[in-house]
């Protein structure tokens, strides 16, 4: 018989400067698809906290949040569960750190040129949380 389950994470669209003064955004690569960095809420876990963390933990680089940007959900199977999965999304600027990517998940991570960000990203729920990000970064004068 098949069941339900649910599940909560929490990711950052990642931005910086380069020396150019060229706006770039943090992006994984799991096999081939590239999207954000994110990933399961703790029990108790504030959101924001626990996007800041999945940041550091799955890329080596820290953050500080700027804004929230908003939640997007999607389902998926695995095995006869089919899950119905939640992720909360912030706008977070570099702070500082290397980029190592976390063995065990991510094949790759890498900042962008922003305008290069829309075609790399595969999921529709990424590319809607772009978006604001982008708008976001307008608002800010930063785009
Ligand atoms: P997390 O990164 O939150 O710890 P995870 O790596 O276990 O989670 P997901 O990245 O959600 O899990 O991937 C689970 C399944 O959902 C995979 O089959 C993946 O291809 C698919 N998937 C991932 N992101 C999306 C998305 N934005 N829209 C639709 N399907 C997705």
């Amino acid at each position: 018989m098949e069941r339900t389950e649910w599940e909560f994470s929490a990711g950052g669209v990642v931005y910086r400067k380069n020396e150019q003064g060229k706006l770039e955004i943090l992006l994984i690569r799991v096999k081939t698809r590239w999207s954000f960095p994110k990933g399961n809420i703790e029990k108790g876990e504030p959101r924001d906290q626990a996007a800041l963390r999945e940041v550091k933990e799955e890329t080596g680089v820290d953050a500080e949040i700027i804004n929230y940007l908003g939640e997007v959900d999607y389902w998926y199977s695995s095995g006869l569960v089919r899950i119905h999965k939640f992720v909360y999304y912030y706008l977070m600027k570099y702070a500082g750190g290397d980029i190592v990517p976390q063995k065990e998940e991510i094949d790759e991570a890498k900042f962008h040129p922003i305008e290069e960000v829309d075609n790399l990203l595969s999921y529709p729920t990424d590319k809607k949380i772009f978006e604001r990000a982008k708008k976001e970064l307008e608002k800010l004068g930063e785009l």
